[in-house]
């Protein structure tokens, strides 16, 4: 049978996503970063036999949580923004202007650690001095769908060599294995109408998604209205922008008609970031969305979601959407599960490589504890991902095939490290804005 297997992972239950049922007395085999073979402990040990073999049957086994929209390197504004101010405009903005690449990375190490030991394998990040962030992903462990922010009107570093400095951290990262590189115009209402066809017919071209803030705040369709009588989807639809995948943050002041035009265009995703939904208001219909075969992925955002775990979001976008619609059930944890791993790899263009546990897949896995009180009992495993399981019970988490969390500890770096010189960045930080 197949040879140059690295390693076996053993579960109790494996949950493969994708709506396949979960298997029990499972496990995976990976080879090279990828999965080979999944499928009974017994057969797994007879076609791999002198194979190291992690985890055990105390343990379920999952793919990795995909975060389709974050900034990590925002972490600096974490427990700043529970007041009446608006977080974007009142809060980062003011204060982003000082940030410097080395800040950045300093910060974005925080986040992508916390990620990992939360189970979360795939962020999709959206910042400044995206060089940073990558460097954090590659260092700690993390597979990173990663864009160098663009703004060319209002807010911080508002520049039109923007264009260009984001476009060369895309070429650079075209053919890496852990960093895929996307294009990220901040939002409709910051960048100019040349530079947003510039950058959408980039990211055509060069065959990544373009990841933007769509409809995201009041005052960017007040703009765009006062600026060319139309909302944000319209104006984007108009221009002829939405036939590629677009990974678009939030939508949530989107109109009914703006809902239409995206169920139209399957390449489209939008992020529903349940926290930042239910705290900034209004939230998104996400259900009703799914219902109308629109690709509705998951983001943790940043502040004031002080949180990076999509594993909580997706449990918040359950509760969050029954209490909008009324319905109970309106949001089922197995829909929420699909949206934090399958839609997640869907929106970034990744839904052939991450986020199922199937032969030909990447390696990216997180194995569970399942001898914890909240646990037991081990009703559906699958529903309990999102229900029940926190990042306590994340014990052993694997990114293309390198493991990167072991025992609920954090292997690519020292979290305790990691943790003093994030304070010390943030505290660097803010003193040079004061
Ligand atoms: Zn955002």
């Amino acid at each position: 049978m197949a040879t140059g297997v690295d390693f076996i992972v053993e579960a109790g239950v494996v949950v493969p996503g994708a709506g396949s049922p979960p298997l029990t007395g499972s496990g995976v085999a990976v080879s090279g970063g990828r999965l080979v073979e999944l499928g009974p402990m017994v057969e797994l040990r007879r076609h791999h036999p002198h194979v190291p073999v992690h985890g055990g049957p105390e343990f379920l086994l999952s793919p990795g949580a995909v975060n389709a929209h974050t900034h990590l390197g925002l972490v600096w504004a974490r427990g700043l923004a529970h007041d009446d101010r608006h977080p974007v405009y009142d809060l980062f903005w003011p204060i982003e202007g000082s940030l410097t690449p080395e800040l950045v990375g300093r910060l974005a190490r925080v986040a992508v650690a916390e990620s990992l030991l939360s189970g979360v394998t795939t962020i999709a990040d959206h910042y400044f001095f995206a060089e940073a962030t990558a460097g954090a992903c590659l260092e700690v462990g993390a597979r990173g769908a990663l864009g160098q922010t663009v703004m060319t009107e209002f807010g911080p570093w508002a520049s039109p060599s923007a264009v260009a400095e984001s476009l060369e951290f895309v070429r650079r990262h075209l053919h890496d294995e852990t960093i895929h590189p996307v294009v990220a115009p901040h939002a409709p209402d910051t960048v100019g109408e040349d530079a947003l066809v510039e950058l959408f017919g980039a990211a055509a071209e060069l065959g990544v998604p373009v990841h933007l803030h769509l409809a995201q705040s009041r005052r960017e369709i007040d703009t765009m209205v006062e600026r060319c009588g139309r909302g944000s989807v319209r104006y984007l639809n108009d221009l002829g922008l939405l036939d590629q995948t677009v990974v678009a943050a939030h939508c949530m002041f989107a109109t009914g008609a703006e809902f239409d035009i995206i169920a139209e265009h399957p390449g489209v995703s939008p992020v529903y970031c349940p926290t930042v939904h239910a705290l900034l208001s209004p939230v998104l219909p996400a259900a009703d969305l799914l219902g109308r075969h629109i690709n509705v992925a998951l983001g943790s955002d940043a502040t004031p979601n002080d949180r990076y775990d999509v594993w909580t979001e997706a449990r918040t976008a359950v509760t969050g959407q029954a209490v909008l619609t009324g319905r109970p059930g309106a949001l089922r944890p197995l829909e929420a599960l699909d949206m934090a791993t399958v839609r997640g790899a869907s929106a970034l263009g990744l839904e052939g490589e991450i986020a199922r546990l199937a032969p030909g897949m990447k390696a990216d896995l997180v194995l569970w504890r399942t001898d914890t009180a909240r646990m037991t009992p081990l009703g559906d495993p699958a529903a309990m991902l999102v229900t029940a399981a926190g990042s306590r019970e994340v014990h052993s988490v694997w990114v293309e095939g390198r493991r990167v969390v072991e025992a609920g500890v954090l292997l690519g770096a020292e979290e305790a490290e990691v943790a003093a010189t994030g304070r010390a960045a943030v505290a660097e930080l803010l003193s040079g804005v004061a």
